[in-house]
């Protein structure tokens, strides 16, 4: 899965002390979901612009993000396109565009853990350029000192990180070894599962059985966890569960929320064409017959 990049590891400890150093990796990111960086449709190599080839950037209007091994990761929200902040002199700096962020993830790009800090990266732009202002007062809000938080000088409100529990729901009938298999009327076009997010006074378990109801009509039951996986385009964490289909089988298909479900064994399941997500890694164990009761 795109969060799989051992023995590489993510280290996202807010490190408020963290200044960037020439071989600091910066990532702009605009307002129109575009991060700078560099595809090679070649190599199929992504790189991302370091600090030393980027001029008139006060170090400290970079954000610390994170590191993955001994790089360190910093934010930079871009006002335009306009790249007059990349110093032209220096080597290679030509060849950076601004790309749609989703772009990184639409094919195998390499090194993996790059994939995987655009989308953490992406997570932590969207949330720090919503929290510009504090919600209850309206002052500009500003960084806390202590970890990763806006705070509200005025009115001391203070926001952390949002992340949106969601789940995904491999719903089994056991007796025909089938498994309810959908695809989403808007966006994605590949095989996929039940999904939605929990709404609020709702357990993760009572939302499994709502979502397959709204989107299906189906009863569940022996709802047990499998994985979980930071996805990011929503700022959500996804909850894996497998369960079992109990009474009718007959499927009342949610027209807006879906344009298919069905029934399919596991020689009929197609898998997606990425091995990223928790979804297509939940219908593998499910062709494979290694789904644990
Ligand atoms: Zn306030």
């Amino acid at each position: 899965m795109i969060q799989d990049i051992s023995p590489a590891h993510l280290n996202n400890h807010y490190d408020p002390t963290k200044t960037a150093d020439e071989n600091s990796i910066i990532l702009f990111f605009t307002k129109e979901k575009k991060l700078l960086g560099r595809l090679d449709d070649g190599t199929q190599e992504i790189s991302f612009p370091r600090f030393n080839v980027v001029k008139d950037i006060a170090k400290e209007k970079l954000t610390y993000l994170f590191s993955i091994d001994s790089e360190d990761f910093f934010l930079m929200i871009a006002d335009s396109e306009n790249m007059d902040f990349l110093d032209v002199s220096a080597q290679d700096s030509d060849s950076y565009i601004f790309h749609d962020f989703r772009k990184f993830r639409s094919a195998y790009y390499y090194p993996q853990t790059y994939v995987y800090a655009a989308f953490t990266a992406y997570q932590l732009a969207e949330w720090y350029m919503v929290t510009r202002f504090c919600g209850k007062c309206g002052a500009k809000n500003e960084h806390s000192k202590t970890e990763r938080a806006m705070i509200c000088p005025k009115c001391g409100n203070i926001i952390y990180p949002r992340i949106n529990p969601a789940v995904i729901i491999g719903v089994i009938d056991k007796e025909a070894n089938k498994l309810l298999v959908t695809r989403y009327r808007v966006g994605y076009g590949h095989n996929a599962l039940v999904a939605g997010f929990t709404e609020i006074g709702e357990t993760l378990e009572e939302t499994v059985s709502r979502e397959v109801m709204e989107e299906t009509g189906l009863t569940v039951t022996n709802i047990r966890y499998y994985k979980s996986q930071p996805w990011g385009i929503a700022s959500d964490i996804l909850v894996g569960f497998f369960c079992e289909v109990t009474g009718s089988r007959e499927i009342t298909m949610d027209n807006n929320e879906l344009k298919f479900a069905s029934w399919l064994s596991p020689e009929e399941i197609e898998l997606q064409p990425l091995e990223y997500s928790l979804t297509n890694e939940m219908m593998k164990v499910f062709k494979k017959g290694a789904v644990k009761k």
